[in-house]
């Protein structure tokens, strides 16, 4: 047999994978390939092959047998049981001390179990979140690495070489051990759908109430691009509003389904926000206008009972609605962001990672999908305040939500009595009025607990748990 020679490995070569592996061979580093089918390594080796130096492999064992040790083996086949299978080929494999990388979007559970099985078999497990698409993976992703420090000691250097750069630093990071890369991962997408429905809100209120077509909605965007909105998302749509059908000649958004898919990033966010108690009331809205939009019977349904109302406001001043739609969007964003953040912090106390919200900020800069100018305040108010209770209060964005806030409000008015669905928008407005609001109505629901359930309550002017002999308990 021959020296192995590969400095690390990479099985798993569909769109991802294949882009992972040019990207680290890109930047010098000698890598093992291989894939279930052979055909996805011989392409690959066929296409690409004189960007660097690729070791191609048919078999799981020659290719094990071609990396040096200890050995970083990543995969990046399809999350689930594929990843199972994957491991259970590869482990027997491996060496006491080698890595076992899954740069696939893991539940940051199956991460858990993972790395415990793994761990008794002497080797680690890391789970690595790795976002950005297919460009990214190419080009530069944003990285979050779950897992032991001796694991990134071995695994950092590469992992930084080929992730994104912003200001010389690079989007790649320890978030934390085991599931932490995974779990921010997972919550970073959560963040995305929620940016992703703000904009499409954004979008529908300016057309159906100023009754502008896509291309000119494409203007509107591109100049937000150049504020505080400053990101990718916002940069794609201007593109995305601007491309025309060239089937048809129709605005490109007007000849595509409208039922949004999900691959369940979002669901997983709120599902674990659910558990963990945090109010992550803006990607719960957009995962569930996903659902709406793809609930295509109910909606016949209902259109043929409830006509459209057609009581849509006159706009007397254009330029101060789209002003008002602009501060609306960033406020619901900074809403939205601090409430996945607040969600990172819980789920890292709970379960002991002590992940950086700051680092986490200054990754996300670039790389990833939610990339923005923004994420540059989010990291300066970490560092000025690691504790920070919510980032909503930061003297940065408290300034933007209360200079947004009055157009806010007028265009969640606006949009309800237009009957344009606002979920994220008008969600966002009532956390922020719930956390500002003296006194919540929270205390007739304790009243009410304690009447039909003797759950008690606890009183302003008291300390102790309180039950009242309601009429019924006599
Ligand atoms: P994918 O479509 O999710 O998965 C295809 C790959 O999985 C192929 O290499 C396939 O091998 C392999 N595979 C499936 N079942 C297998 C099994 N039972 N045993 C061995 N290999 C198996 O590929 P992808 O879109 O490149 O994504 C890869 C991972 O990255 C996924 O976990 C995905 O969620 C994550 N991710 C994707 C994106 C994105 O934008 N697409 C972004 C971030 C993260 P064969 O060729 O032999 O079928």
């Amino acid at each position: 047999p021959t020296e192995p020679t590969a400095d690390i490995g990479l099985t798993g070569l569909a769109v991802m994978g294949r882009n992972l592996a040019r990207n680290i061979a890109r930047h010098g580093h000698t890598i093992a390939v291989h894939n279930r089918s052979t055909e996805k390594m011989t392409s690959l080796l066929e296409d690409h092959g004189d960007e660097g130096d690729f070791v191609g492999s048919e078999s799981m064992a020659d290719f094990v047998a071609s990396i040096k040790q200890p050995r970083a083996v990543i995969i990046m086949v399809k999350a689930g049981e594929a990843t199972d299978a994957v491991i259970d080929e590869l482990t027997p494999l491996l060496d006491e001390g080698d890595i076992v990388v899954d740069a696939g979007n893991a539940h940051f559970e199956d991460t858990l179990r993972r790395q415990q099985a793994l761990e008794e078999r002497g080797l680690h497990f890391v789970g690595m979140g790795v976002s950005g698409g297919e460009e990214g993976a190419l080009n530069g992703p944003s990285i979050m690495v779950g897992g032991s420090e001796h694991a990134y000691e071995t695994l950092g250097p590469i992992v930084e070489d080929i992730a994104a750069l912003v200001d010389g630093t690079p989007c790649a990071t320890h978030v934390g051990p085991d599931g932490a890369g995974h779990f921010v991962k997972m919550v970073h997408n959560g963040i995305e759908y929620a940016d992703m429905q703000l904009i499409a809100e954004a979008y529908d209120v300016l057309r159906n109430i100023l009754g502008r077509e896509p291309a000119e909605l494409a203007d509107v965007f591109r100049e937000w691009n150049e504020g505080d909105l400053d990101s990718f998302l916002i940069e794609m749509t201007a593109d995305v509003l601007a491309h025309t059908d060239a089937a048809t000649g129709r605005p490109f958004v007007d000849v595509v389904a409208d039922a949004a898919e999900q691959k369940g990033t979002g669901r997983w966010t709120v599902q674990s926000a659910l558990d963990l108690g945090v109010p992550v009331t803006g990607i719960a809205e957009a995962t569930f206008a996903r659902s709406v939009s793809g609930h295509v019977e109910q909606r016949e349904a209902a259109r043929a009972v409830f006509s459209q109302t057609s009581d849509t406001p006159g706009v007397e001043d254009e330029e101060q609605f789209v002003e008002d739609v602009r501060a609306a969007l960033y406020a619901a964003k900074v809403v939205a962001y601090a409430q996945g953040f607040d969600q990172i912090t819980e789920g890292s106390n709970q379960h002991g990672w002590d992940v950086s919200p700051g680092d986490l900020a200054t990754i996300w800069r670039g790389g990833c999908i939610i990339r923005a100018k923004f994420l540059d305040r989010i990291r300066e108010a970490y560092e000025a305040e690691p504790d920070l209770t919510t980032l909503m209060t930061q003297e940065y964005f408290s300034k933007a939500l209360r200079d947004g806030e009055a157009g806010w409000r007028r265009v969640v008015v606006a949009a309800t009595q237009a009957g344009i669905p606002v979920p994220a928008f008008a969600s966002s407005l009532s956390y922020f009025d719930a956390l500002r609001r003296d006194r919540l109505p929270a205390a007739l629901i304790q009243g009410l607990r304690d009447n039909f359930g003797a759950h008690t309550y606890g009183r302003v002017d008291r300390e102790g748990s309180f039950h009242t002999l309601w009429a019924g308990d006599r």
